[in-house]
């Protein structure tokens, strides 16, 4: 399928394909089902990335990486995510992608030098920290309670984090807290740059969860006790952190949608290869046409999906924050893959249960996405806000009502009422 991507994208793509086919699977294929991967294999993968000018596509040329723009990198993503270790290897993986953008979006000289290229080498790591545990901040981020109060030119940040990425082994926490406390819920926030080894920044644990993930990133709990920093570590304008975080979101949720675009592509691939090798029941099982009317399904939804991100990924370099269209985009490929993720896995039979192939670990990895970055749920609600703002009530003037007669004189259909509207204007009394 040709997307008519931009600039270097298809070419650095092409070449990813390439690494990807002939660095990353093998050692994806080696540690499947005894992970997780050395980090000195990751470490081995960069390198030869590096080499090839493959490193870090989304990461400016200063820092290190490639330099390029957010649609020229799309199809560089969607090659990544065709393996789980695509992403670690080139550098463009969660959370550290999102939070080196976001950095690079807000962040002053002082903490770009600091922090941006020990990121970017893949020296240091970062995480981000939102979600608290019940009753704190989650689907809606309004409840947040972690708080930082001013201290002389300290913020003094108390809290509890959890499901913070990276955030047990993270160098520094992106750490959102409350930093006006006489503001509207949905202001007076601000995100502050923690190094995670100041005083009071305590990792609890690494979260047990399904779907361990191949590269061995740990999803943390961690409790902020009088962490004090510098107010200077204020990333972007201080309470101005839920307009920074959404400006964070909205990219960050788009490279997910490309990364799982291509994961999804890649099982479709197993699938239909599986299928085509396997007989059974005196034919193949590809020629049979419950499968191959499914794979087309989601063929056809998978080209849905990649053509949407490249929709809201052209809002967002044009300067948008799109939010409808990445909330669309969001919910709509979250389902997309995972639907198509679930066959494939059904059609390889116990291959797609066993840990042979990647399908295993994409199936367990592919459920967070309906949750993170928002659930579906939270997503279709503002959704649904912008379809009902403006209801079109023109539209329903022909409808009758209760207590509405039709006068059928002239032969043409007049109502005594003709809209909802007029009968709010006291311009309608029922006929009797
Ligand atoms: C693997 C993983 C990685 C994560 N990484 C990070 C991270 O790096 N940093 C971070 O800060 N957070 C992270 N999170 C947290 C994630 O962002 C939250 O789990 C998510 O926002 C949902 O919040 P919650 O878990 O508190 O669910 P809740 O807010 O308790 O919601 C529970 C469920 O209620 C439903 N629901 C919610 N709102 C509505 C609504 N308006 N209408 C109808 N139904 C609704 C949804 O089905 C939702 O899943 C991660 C989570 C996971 C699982």
């Amino acid at each position: 399928m040709d997307y008519e991507d931009i600039g270097q994208g298809p070419a650095v793509a092409g070449e990813v394909q390439e690494f990807v086919e002939s660095e990353v699977l093998p050692v994806e294929r080696e540690y499947l089902g005894s992970g997780p991967v050395p980090d000195a294999e990751i470490a081995a993968l960069r390198e030869e990335a590096r080499e090839r000018g493959l490193y870090a596509p989304q990461v400016p040329e200063e820092y290190g990486g490639l330099g390029l723009g957010f649609r020229e990198m799309l199809p560089v993503f969607e090659e990544a995510g065709r393996s789980l270790l695509g992403p670690a290897a080139l550098r463009c993986a969660a959370p550290d992608e999102g939070n080196m953008h976001t950095i690079e979006l807000a962040g002053t000289e002082e903490q770009k030098d600091r922090w941006l290229p020990a990121l970017a080498r893949g020296e240091i790591s970062s995480g981000f920290a939102m979600t608290e545990p019940s009753d704190g901040a989650g689907s809606d981020p309004k409840m947040l309670q972690t708080t930082a109060q001013k201290d002389g030119d300290e913020w003094v940040i108390n809290g509890h984090k959890w499901w913070t990425t990276g955030g047990v082994d993270a160098d520094v926490l992106l750490t959102f807290a409350r930093t006006d406390h006489d503001a509207h819920p949905y202001e007076g926030c601000s995100v502050i740059l923690v190094p995670a080894d100041t005083p009071g920044v305590e990792v609890i644990r690494g979260i047990p969860h399904m779907g361990e993930t191949l590269e061995g990133t740990e999803h943390a709990e961690i409790r902020f006790n009088d962490v004090r920093v510098p107010v200077e570590n204020t990333l972007g304008e201080e309470d101005e952190g839920f307009t920074l975080v959404q400006q964070r979101l909205g990219p960050a949720r788009l490279t997910h949608c490309m990364r799982f675009a291509g994961m999804a592509d890649r099982a479709l691939d197993i699938a239909t290869a599986y299928l085509a090798e396997r007989d059974g029941f005196g034919e193949s099982m590809a020629d049979k046409q419950g499968p191959r009317f499914d794979i087309a399904d989601h063929r056809t939804s998978l080209h849905a999906v990649r053509t949407m991100v490249r929709h809201a990924a052209a809002q967002i370099d044009a300067g948008s924050e799109a939010r409808i269209e990445v909330a669309m985009t969001k919910t709509y490929t979250a389902n997309v893959v995972q639907d198509a993720i679930d066959s494939a896995l059904q059609y390889c039979g116990g291959n797609g249960i066993g840990r042979d192939l990647p399908l295993a670990n994409f199936y367990e990895n592919v459920r967070q996405f309906r949750i993170i970055d928002g659930a579906d749920e939270v997503h279709k609600r503002s959704i649904a806000r912008e379809a009902f703002s403006e209801p079109k009530t023109e539209e329903l003037e022909a409808i009758t009502r209760y207590g509405e007669f039709w006068r059928d004189g002239s032969g043409s259909r007049q109502p005594t009422c003709r809209t909802r509207v007029e009968k709010e204007r006291g311009a309608w009394a029922p006929e009797v």
